[in-house]
């Protein structure tokens, strides 16, 4: 903030950030990406302001967090008060559930094949964001403003946001994490390649006679990937697991407007009752798939992390995972930027960010693209791909291990 501006009084829960100062860095945008950013950051020694208010209400929705990213979140100090919500995900099994006449066997993957006792753990979306924001008030170098963005200025000697309580923010570098509409990119004038599927994902919390055994099952069928990912214990059901049921938007509407005995009643069909009788015992949401890739993931003083770089369908727990190794990198370039004594939302650091995301979001961009149009078409070369893809996953050991290692890739991160 430039001493020429307004004062302003500070919003419920800011913290009050020094007048006349150009911070190291504002995140916008307070979802687990921003949230994730803001810590890591501060706690690295930069000066950081985040801006958002974080938005913790249940939506029947989790998040699978795999290995490198339960490091990361462990790393930055989150991990033990979350480790008690999350459950393991020991194995990871996909069943052809399409009808195809080139039907492979199921596959299974474990966890203990590459020396890990899990793949990652599962938990609530909810859990994660409110354990994030509570972190975000204990930590010193850390100011927050909950409140929205209105506005940004990426032309002077540093970057300004105005927020809507009528102050302005200044920072050698803004990092937007607001999301797959992000108005700081927009303000940047960077376009999006987009591609809205007409797919919708019913995410539900689900109660079950039989026990998980911490194994998550994706089911592939015609209308979209069918999953059910392990939950922990809750207070009055013993076993729980998560739904991501993708399926055409009109289906997803009709399902949602079931009372909870019929919507339990499908899910255990389609799920084959291989968890017992099911109940619905969470919020049921719908979240419209799309997919997004941002053309540049920076512009003069800006960068995109999480969502606003990038969205995904949630097939294969991607987006969540992607996003804070966007965290970890941008960590990376910017530690080296500093001890280089380069301006931190210069040049040179836009480019190492650049080029350390791009062949990462761009792969798993184009994995989860084709695996979810190959389930959709119901051509029989695609059928024959799928099928021989997965049986080769089956049999043939080492591209297993190396597949299993791949998505387990961990985001760094040096305390
Ligand atoms: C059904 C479903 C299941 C999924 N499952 C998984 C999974 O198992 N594993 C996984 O890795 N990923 C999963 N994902 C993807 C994952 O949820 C997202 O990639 C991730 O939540 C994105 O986080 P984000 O913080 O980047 O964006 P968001 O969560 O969208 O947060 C953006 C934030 O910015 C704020 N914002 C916007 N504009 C402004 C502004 N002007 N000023 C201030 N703040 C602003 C918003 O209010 C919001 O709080 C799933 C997605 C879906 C839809």
């Amino acid at each position: 903030m430039s001493s020429s501006e307004p004062a302003r009084s500070d919003p419920p829960g800011a913290k009050a950030i020094a007048p006349s100062r150009v911070s190291d860095v504002v995140v916008v945008g307070a979802g687990a990406i921003g949230l994730t950013a803001a810590i890591a950051l501060a706690r690295k020694g930069f000066s950081v302001v985040l801006i958002g208010s974080a938005d913790a209400r249940a939506n029947g929705r989790t998040l699978a967090l795999f290995d490198g990213s339960v490091s990361f979140l462990r790393s930055v100090g989150v991990w033990p008060h979350l480790a008690p919500l999350a459950a393991p995900l020991a194995t990871i099994r996909i069943i052809d559930d399409t009808g195809s006449l080139f039907r492979p066997p199921p596959v299974a993957f474990h966890a203990r094949e590459i020396g890990l006792e899990a793949f990652g753990f599962n938990i609530e979306n909810d859990a994660l964001v409110s354990a994030l924001a509570e972190a975000t008030r204990q930590i010193p170098g850390l100011a927050l403003i909950e409140c929205q963005a209105t506005a940004f200025d990426f032309t002077g000697p540093s970057a300004t946001v105005t927020v809507d309580d009528g102050s302005v923010v200044s920072a050698q570098l803004i990092v937007a994490a607001d999301g797959r509409r992000s108005p700081a990119r927009a303000a940047a004038g960077i376009s999006v390649r987009e591609r809205v599927n007409e797919q919708t994902a019913l995410t539900t919390i689900l109660a079950h006679d039989q026990p998980h055994r911490d194994v998550s099952t994706e089911l592939h069928t015609r209308e979209g990937p069918f999953t059910l990912v392990p939950l922990a214990a809750g207070r009055e059901a013993p076993h729980r697991s998560s739904l991501v049921w993708m399926m055409a938007a009109p289906q997803a509407g009709r399902r949602r407007a079931l009372n909870d005995q019929a919507l339990s009643r499908e899910i255990e069909r389609q799920a084959h009752s291989m968890l017992g009788a099911m109940r619905v015992e969470g919020p049921v949401g719908l979240f419209p798939i799309a997919s997004a890739t941002a053309a540049r993931l920076s512009a003069p003083r800006l960068v995109l992390i999480g969502d606003a770089a990038h969205v995904f369908p949630p097939i294969g727990a991607q987006g969540l995972n992607l996003g804070l190794r966007d965290v970890a990198h941008l960590l990376d370039c910017l530690a080296a930027a500093r001890s280089r004594a380069r301006d931190l939302g210069g040049p040179e650091l836009r480019s190492a960010y650049e080029s350390s995301r791009r062949a990462d979001i761009l792969l798993r961009g184009a994995s989860v693209e084709a695996l979810n149009r190959s389930l959709l078409s119901d051509l029989l070369p695609m059928d024959v791909l799928r099928g021989a893809g997965l049986l080769a996953l089956s049999v043939v050991g080492p591209l297993r291990r190396a597949v299993m290692r791949e998505g387990v890739a961990s985001a760094r991160f040096a305390p």
